[in-house]
């Protein structure tokens, strides 16, 4: 078998863990099967690096920022093909360069476009573990990218795919998928089972435990996930297209704290008014989320909208300088709002969900400030400082009632 291993920051985060996970590898790798690792940077380095990067230059260049926050995987990379040397196993570390993984150039957002599989495959034909950096690429001017926070899972993916691998594991600081974030809420319980859709929706909607990116890639290419512990042998969760389970009214509950709420006062109440605003944002490749229009004074109308807090600023630069052109009174910018969104298939044909989330709301008197809709998920904008509680009744209502 082909075994792509995925080990998350908190699971490489000092030396004792290394050695624990390069045990892990080599255990699947002495039963004689082909096994490819991928790493996070160690512990909390990512983050650690975008601080210096900030002391420097508050707005540091994009790709000068890629080339830093890449070096954090390569770290761990290169530390995880020593302690197997220590081991007395043949492994080789390789960055994204040497793998050559091709992405956009879209500095701190790119996403891959081919995946050579020849350097990786020779590897591992003469024998070797071959270990290779997450979270980051090159592009067309063989500079590096990065994926965007959490894009480790998504290199391991899309490594699973191009070698078409027989297993993709990902190895995390929790046992599973669980129908809320165990940290939030402790009583939160493990599914065995959860389809590319719901889980796509969940990690989209704030759920971290894996990169949105590598659920959708995954679907694409039929790479089935199993999502579990890097520190016990518990099961941990099957991520595939159709479960075996009946589908669940929710699924699961998820929270999105990276949430900025943009409101634009005063524009006229004229048709195009909202396109023009949308368009322009999407020009810049702003994503927007949760919107609500409502009636302003005097015959205008205000229009507000969530938007990841890193472009928060980019979109209301974006707002400002076409203030008049939009007929704009007023821009507020706010940011200590979350998301927080019920998910599930079951919602589709079940009438009532929104009005039990908003009761549960209701219970712990949790105001609503935004609300949206899918068929399978329910999006309301809160207060920041009600999140924990908020997330608490809503799971309860839902999961634990039953
Ligand atoms: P890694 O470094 O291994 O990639 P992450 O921190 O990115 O780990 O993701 C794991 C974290 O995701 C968990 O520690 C947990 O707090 C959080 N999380 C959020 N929602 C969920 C959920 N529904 N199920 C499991 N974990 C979740
Ligand atoms: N090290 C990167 C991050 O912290 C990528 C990852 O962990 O998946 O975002
Ligand atoms: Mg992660």
């Amino acid at each position: 078998m082909l075994i792509v291993k995925k080990f998350g920051g908190s699971s490489v985060a000092d030396a004792e863990r290394i050695n624990n996970v390069a045990e892990r590898c080599i255990e699947d790798y002495r039963k004689g099967n082909q096994v490819v690792v991928v790493l996070s940077a160690m512990g909390k380095t990512t983050d650690a690096l975008i601080n210096n990067a900030q002391t420097i230059n508050p707005n540091p260049p994009k790709r000068e920022l890629d080339m830093l926050l890449a070096t954090g995987e390569q770290t761990s990379v290169a530390l995880m093909a020593m302690a197997m040397a220590a081991k007395g196993v043949s492994a080789i570390s390789l960055n994204a360069f040497q793998v050559a993984m091709h992405t956009t150039s879209a500095y701190g957002n790119a996403r891959f476009k081919r995946i050579d599989s020849e350097r990786i495959l020779n590897e591992l034909d003469s024998g070797r573990i071959v270990i290779v950096t997450g979270f980051q690429g090159v592009n067309r001017r063989d500079d590096v990218t990065t994926l965007g926070r959490g894009g480790s899972d998504t290199t391991a993916v899309a490594l699973a795919a191009a070698l078409r691998a027989d297993a993709c594991e990902i190895y995390t600081d929790v046992e599973g998928v669980y129908t809320a974030d165990p940290r939030i809420v402790p009583h939160a319980r493990k599914m065995k089972e959860i389809t590319y859709d719901e889980m796509l929706e969940l990690a989209t909607l704030g759920a971290k435990v894996l990169h949105n990116r590598s659920v959708e890639l995954a679907k694409k290419y039929g790479v089935q996930l199993v999502v579990r512990s890097s520190l016990n042998r518990e099961e941990g969760t099957i991520v595939r297209e159709v479960t075996s389970m009946e589908s669940m009214l929710v699924s699961g509950v998820a929270v999105d704290k990276n949430a900025a709420r943009i409101a634009v006062l005063g524009v006229k109440n004229e048709p195009g008014i909202a396109f023009r605003i949308f368009d322009l944002l999407a020009q810049r490749n702003i994503n927007v989320d949760v919107i609500l229009q409502s009636i302003g004074r005097d015959d205008t109308k205000d229009i507000s909208f969530t938007v990841d807090q890193e472009q928060a600023k980019e979109a209301v630069q974006a707002l400002k300088e076409n203030k008049e052109r939009l007929t704009i009174q007023q821009i507020k910018e706010e940011k200590n709002v979350a998301k927080l969104s019920v998910v599930g298939a079951g919602m589709q044909s079940n009438a009532g969900v929104a009005a039990k989330m908003f009761e549960a709301l209701y219970d712990v008197g949790v105001n609503i400030r935004m609300i949206a809709t899918s068929e399978i998920r329910i999006t309301v904008l809160i207060d920041l400082e009600d999140v924990d509680v908020a997330m608490r009744a809503v799971h309860d209502k839902f999961i634990h009632e039953k």
